[in-house]
């Protein structure tokens, strides 16, 4: 037994115990446990943090729950914490922090400081992950640029591609001139923008024809103009050109039964490329390729005297032409849906690029099938990625023409054109650093690395694997047992891993998915640095403590956002403090009690009290079995401040005191619901309150189950013969005369201690049994019962 502390010292607390699991290694994996195991599919968040967010810690506490009921229950737990630091985000976020551009640092350099800045970011979230107290095994940390998850993710590339699911392609695909790479449908999102249409006149002979577009930039890329075969305004124009303005080339018109006769003036301008209709009629058609602009987005000589601006620019100088030459003869303020890149809210356009793609749209049905084995939670969500699924347009684009992330493990020839991809043996390779081993089949030596790395969700997408890839004996590692992740990024990260072990291992990557949502401000808006409402979480944590943060954290409803409110972490803050005070309540009477004692009677409060609590165990369980803890949480914040704390606390003090007056075995009984109810109280909340449980248990329990953590200890169980109806109800409605009784002792300015003369209830319910702790509880000289209707409770003073 430790000594229980005066006052409750949330940070000495919190520290002790965290030095504690470090030291004994009470999270570690065992890889030899007879014990089956339950593995997590933690996500990588991006290297790329200055600082972390209430929500940040929210969303992790949230699968911390999970890890540790789970323990609870018998599991051999794999925690692991990975950082997803290449590719992209992070390139974007060490752009920005450097004010540099990739364009204009070697690739070496740029690797070096997206490097430097990962580490750093790693440092906070252990820093902050650990304060937090999270069970998580960092011995199973993982880096999405270290050696381990490349060699799986250029394993994944060699499977694909044995499996002919890779194609390489040359065609025109999503492109950033913000980030200078190409992107994939996933990485898009819709936003309404202003914008304006302009009427715009092409000549045919003497026709003037009108073309209504939001992209006037685009005519010097103009290789034709469509309209539908049934419309007969245009009818005429079967066969014949037109001349583009300001351009002065000719294009030619042409029917595609895809053109809206409502939608404009129903006459259509193609380009190359300024949409996916451009693209598909230049495929359709086989249109010439006019490209005007290059990876930034300048104009090109193509573009004649507009050769140099930039796309925004190069509007504005047109429209002003158009005008001045008459052929502008209509505007019309708009506001209409555009993709932008969801890294950096740049419209999208359209470059032509060598890429290589894996092919999903094909296997749509297939890829909605598969979800049905695994089981979503909340079932809802599965809905989103069904629609994602039946929605998508494009193939998987995996190329991006940037300098940090998992490089593509092929080189080419460069006389016949040919592939030439390493052994699985060799992996992971540099292609760009390394020469390649192998000559090609045609003998040449003329060999070239392919110098684009992979999409970062290419290496993500195989996180089970890289799990796996711990260690070899984890042979029966999938499917996963758990797969958490927030609700935005399913139609990324949960459907390229779902199309990743769908393609290579034929089946589902893991067997329960569990979606949450993100952690706002109090008025529900993203937080960000530069909105201001940023509220960091080690602030919170050092004001309110860490175990109030994630009580705080355990209040968001699974699948659902969550703003932040301080109130509920005073709310945490007080409950723990709460249960600081009723332990060392309750353990000032349990001194003299041996766990191993049973009394030979159990008095009818104790009797009640036990039957709700074994009610509330299954409540739990079941939860968060389903992954619903904040039920869980709320099952048992309502049992402990009411059933426990206000009702029972105060009821059976009589007895605990006074066993002279009472009875030695009716004391016995009372510490004995006591002793029950408190181990089994602390052991449903250790999973949430981690550190104050671990304080509560290592006073006594701990010793009595010769286990030195309450988070190595067995999950409550329910014991059904405890669970009785009728004692509940008649009970309840001697928790009704207290408070009845309570009422009128406030009501005329008594202390709740003060004696009372008599009391005497009329109830149709049996409370006969609960009489005498009634008595003591209420300091009634004489307490008499009568069988009626309706309760009623007579008191004189
Ligand atoms: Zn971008
Ligand atoms: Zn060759």
């Amino acid at each position: 037994m430790t000594e229980i502390p005066k006052k409750y010292n949330a940070e000495q607390i919190e520290k002790k115990w965290m030095n504690y699991w470090k030291e004994k290694g009470t999270n570690k994996f065992i890889l030899d446990s007879d014990k089956p195991i339950y593995s997590i599919d933690t996500p990588p968040p991006y290297a790329s943090a200055n600082h972390l967010h209430v929500g940040h810690g929210m969303h992790y506490s949230q699968f911390e729950f999970i890890a540790r009921f789970k323990k609870m229950n018998g599991f051999n737990v794999f925690f692991p914490m990975g950082y997803d630091d290449n590719g992209l985000p992070t390139e974007r976020f060490v752009e920005k922090k450097h004010k540099l551009n990739k364009s204009k640092i070697s690739r070496k350099e740029f690797i070096k400081l997206c490097l430097e800045e990962t580490e750093k970011t790693g440092k906070t979230y252990y820093n902050l992950f650990t304060r937090l107290g999270f069970s998580i095994d960092w011995d199973l940390l993982y880096h999405t640029i270290d050696q381990r998850a490349m060699k799986v993710s250029q394993k994944s590339f060699l499977d694909l591609h044995k499996k002919g699911r890779l194609e390489r392609i040359d065609q025109p695909a999503m492109w950033c001139t913000t980030c200078q790479t190409s992107i994939a449908q996933a990485d898009l999102n819709n936003v309404d923008i202003k914008s304006q249409f302009s009427d715009i006149i092409f000549k045919s002979g003497d026709d003037d024809l009108i073309i209504s577009t939001t992209r006037p930039e685009m005519i010097p890329a103009c290789v034709g103009l469509f309209y539908h075969p049934d419309d007969k305004k245009y009818a005429h124009l079967k066969g014949k050109t037109a001349k583009v303005p300001l351009c002065n080339h000719e294009v030619p018109i042409l029917t595609d039964e895809t053109v809206a006769m409502d939608k404009g003036t129903g006459l259509m301008m193609v380009c190359t490329f300024g949409d996916k209709e451009d693209v598909e009629k230049w495929k359709k058609y086989n249109l010439p390729i006019r490209i005007i602009f290059d990876e930034v987005g300048r104009l090109n000589d193509l573009a004649g005297e507009y050769s140099g601006l930039k796309i925004k620019e190069a509007r504005a100088k047109i429209l002003e032409d158009l005008k001045e030459a008459g052929h502008l003869i209509n505007q019309k303020d708009i506001v209409h849906a555009v993709n932008v890149h969801e890294r950096c809210d740049t419209e999208i356009e359209f470059l032509k690029k060598k890429q290589w793609q894996i092919k999903v749209l094909d296997k749509k049905e297939e890829l909605i099938k598969i979800a049905d084995k695994i089981n979503w939670y909340p079932d809802y969500m599965k809905v989103r990625y069904i629609h994602w699924v039946q929605n998508l347009q494009w193939n998987w684009g995996i190329s991006r023409q940037r300098h940090y992330g998992v490089p593509f493990p092929v080189w080419y020839c460069e006389d016949c054109g040919n592939e030439i991809l390493p052994k699985e043996s060799d992996l992971p390779v540099d292609p760009r650093e390394e020469e390649c081993k192998e000559t090609c089949k045609c003998g040449s030596k003329n060999i070239v690395p392919e110098m684009d790395v992979m999409d970062t969700w290419m290496t993500s997408s195989v996180t089970p694997q890289i799990n796996a890839a711990w260690n070899k004996k984890l042979e029966n590692f999938m499917p996963m047992s758990l797969r958490p992740q927030a609700h935005d990024i399913i139609r990324t990260w949960a459907f390229y891993t779902i199309v990743k072990s769908y393609f290579i291992n034929k089946e589902i990557p893991w067997k329960d998915i569990m979606i949450s949502g993100h952690g706002q401000d109090p008025q529900g808006q993203k937080m960000s640095k530069s909105k201001g409402n940023f509220i960091v979480a080690q602030d919170m944590i050092d004001k309110y403590s860490a175990d109030a943060f994630r009580f705080w954290s355990a209040t968001a409803k699974l699948g659902e956002d969550l703003t932040f409110q301080e109130k509920d972490l005073v709310t945490g803050k007080k409950l723990i403090t709460k249960l600081f005070n009723a332990a060392k309540f309750s353990l000032m009477h349990l001194n003299d009690y041996k766990s191993d004692s049973k009394p030979k009677k159990i008095e009818a409060f104790d009797k009640w009290l036990l039957s709700k609590l074994n009610k509330l165990i299954k409540e739990a369980t079941d939860n968060f079995e389903i992954y619903e803890y904040s039920k869980s949480r709320q099952a048992t914040d309502n049992f402990f401040w009411m059933s426990f704390c206000d009702n029972f606390l105060e009821l059976v003090k009589d007895r605990l005191y006074n066993p002279d007056k009472r009875g030695e075995d009716k004391r016995l009984s009372g510490q004995y619901a006591l002793h029950e109810t408190l181990l089994t109280v602390i052991k449903l909340y250790a999973p949430i309150i981690p550190f104050m449980t671990e304080e509560i248990y290592s006073w006594k329990f701990s010793a009595e189950q010769k286990t030195k953590s309450i988070h190595n200890s067995d999950w409550p169980k329910v014991n059904e013969s405890l669970i009785d109806d009728s004692i509940e109800e008649n009970g309840d409605e001697a928790i009704e005369i207290l408070a009845e009784v309570r009422k009128f002792k406030s009501q005329n300015q008594l202390s709740m201690k003060e004696e009372l003369s008599k009391i005497t209830i009329t109830t149709s319910k049996n409370v006969e049994e609960f009489l005498d702790d009634l008595k003591g509880a209420t300091n009634a000289k004489e307490l008499i019962f009568k069988k009626g209707e309706e309760l009623s409770v007579e008191i004189d003073k």
